[in-house]
């Protein structure tokens, strides 16, 4: 069953909303390397380590930005394209919970489809410690 008029707009201001907190974040401020050479030394090596680590972790968060944002764009576009299919799972067609659309507006698949889809996520997760 397709979302109502009604629930279709609401839907497709969620995702707007979604879409400009995600670009008003803006580019996670990555701070430039140390160059300070009068102050050298053991401490700066760590801050420098330092440094670098939040680097790496702000690239992964500036990736998984334009991700999301990639992803509102592809439900906008849906909701113009396609009204019918919104709301319902890509993969068994069935209707996504509208607690989960609500959640997550921009999601293709139920939480069923999903988690089948997505078996790597608990590794990604398990990646990000690395850093720690
Ligand atoms: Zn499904």
């Amino acid at each position: 069953m397709a979302l109502t008029a009604k629930q279709l707009k609401a839907h497709k201001d969620a995702l707007a909303k979604l879409r400009a907190e995600t670009l008003s974040k803006g580019a996670a401020k990555i701070e430039p390397n140390r160059t300070d050479e009068a102050s050298s030394g053991v401490a700066d090596e760590d801050a420098q380590a330092l440094s670098e680590m939040l680097q790496a972790i702000n690239s992964n968060r500036n990736a998984g930005q334009a991700q999301l944002v990639a992803r509102i764009d592809k439900a906008l576009r849906k909701i113009a394209d396609d009204p019918e299919m919104v709301g319902l799972c890509e993969e068994c067609e069935e209707p996504i919970p509208a607690a989960r659309l609500k959640a997550v507006p921009y999601a293709q698949f139920c939480a069923a489809c999903q988690s089948k889809r997505d078996p790597a996520r608990g590794m990604a997760r398990k990646k990000t410690t690395d850093f720690v």
